[in-house]
């Protein structure tokens, strides 16, 4: 164990030389398949057979998990604040900090799911990168990482951990999966082997380890692409009832799902925005105005031009 004084991590040193790879979970305080899934890794890595260096930080943003809540208690959201501020509300503290630890990596894996408020499906993604050596590697890790969707956003997203390891040149992905306040298994599992996939194909680890195929690797380079909380919004607060499932393909203008009054005599249908598969569903029934309700990939938007296998 070590800490710097906000974030608690775990630290793998391997017997061989080799890079330092760094794991986050909770960055957002209810997230909790990613938390499970950075301990399990504790027991799955072995000191003599891994080359190089490990840091597992289960839980990033430890005053929001304490809440229960995506964001601590002064209600930032620590998605939106890196590179944080030594000396700034707690949020900034823990933002600045993490980007210490990831200005300290080769390489970044941060693992997230849909929050207490909805349900994601599993993908990884990445930022788009000037830097075409980075780029390259930030494929390889995220199709390495094994889920059927491999996402590639703008390049020009602030505020996240992403845009600090982007701002030090650390190559870095993400994930998503699961959320709703549970804590899934097979999320758990599969994200625990996708970090060791990942370490396999940095050379970490010899172990070939077994994960899903890909379905979609698509890239896409708009301004605001990747930003999941940008699509869908209600139209009104009231009752949501999906009417479609997580990697159900839509059409737009297809049917979502309605929102309801109160007493249910006013019922508004929510149509999709885009075509494409949805990859995230809002799960509390509740929503006020202007909330999100699903995230739909744009599978017509181009593949990759790359040698990754
Ligand atoms: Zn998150």
């Amino acid at each position: 164990m070590s800490s710097l004084s906000l974030i608690n991590s775990i630290v793998i040193t391997g017997q061989q030389p080799g890079p330092h790879l760094l794991i986050l979970g909770g960055v957002h305080g209810d997230e909790y398949e990613p938390m499970a899934a950075i301990r399990s890794l504790k027991k799955l890595i072995e000191p003599e057979e891994l080359s190089g260096k490990v840091t597992l930080v289960p839980v990033v943003n430890q005053p929001a998990y304490e809440r229960s809540s995506r964001c601590g208690p002064d209600e930032l959201d620590l998605a939106r604040t890196f590179p944080g501020a030594p000396d700034g509300s707690i949020s900034q503290q823990i933002a600045h900090q993490a980007t210490q630890l990831i200005e300290s990596a080769d390489y970044l894996i941060d693992l997230h799911t849909g929050g207490l408020i909805s349900d994601l499906a599993p993908f990884s993604g990445y930022c788009l990168h000037s830097d075409q050596t980075i780029l390259e590697t930030q494929r390889k890790m995220a199709r390495a990482f094994g889920l059927p969707v491999v996402w590639g956003t703008s390049a020009e997203l602030q505020g996240r951990s992403l845009s600090a390891a982007r701002d030090a040149g650390v190559p870095a992905i993400y994930a998503e999966w699961g959320g709703g306040s549970r804590c899934l298994p097979e999320a758990v599992s599969g994200y625990a082997a996708g970090c060791l996939s990942v370490m396999s194909a940095l050379g970490m680890q010899e172990t070939p380890v077994k994960t899903q195929p890909i379905q979609y690797h698509i890239e896409d380079n708009r301004e605001q692409s990747g930003h999941l909380q940008l699509q869908n919004h209600a139209p009104v607060s009231g009752f949501f009832e999906p009417a479609v499932k997580l990697m159900e393909t839509v059409q737009a203008g297809d049917s979502l799902g309605t929102i309801c009054s109160l007493l249910g005599d006013e019922i508004t249908t929510i149509t999709a925005s885009q075509t494409g598969v949805i990859l995230g569903l809002r799960t509390l029934p509740y929503v006020k105005q202007d909330e999100w309700l699903a995230v739909i990939l744009e599978t017509d938007r181009p593949a990759p031009s790359t040698d990754s296998p």
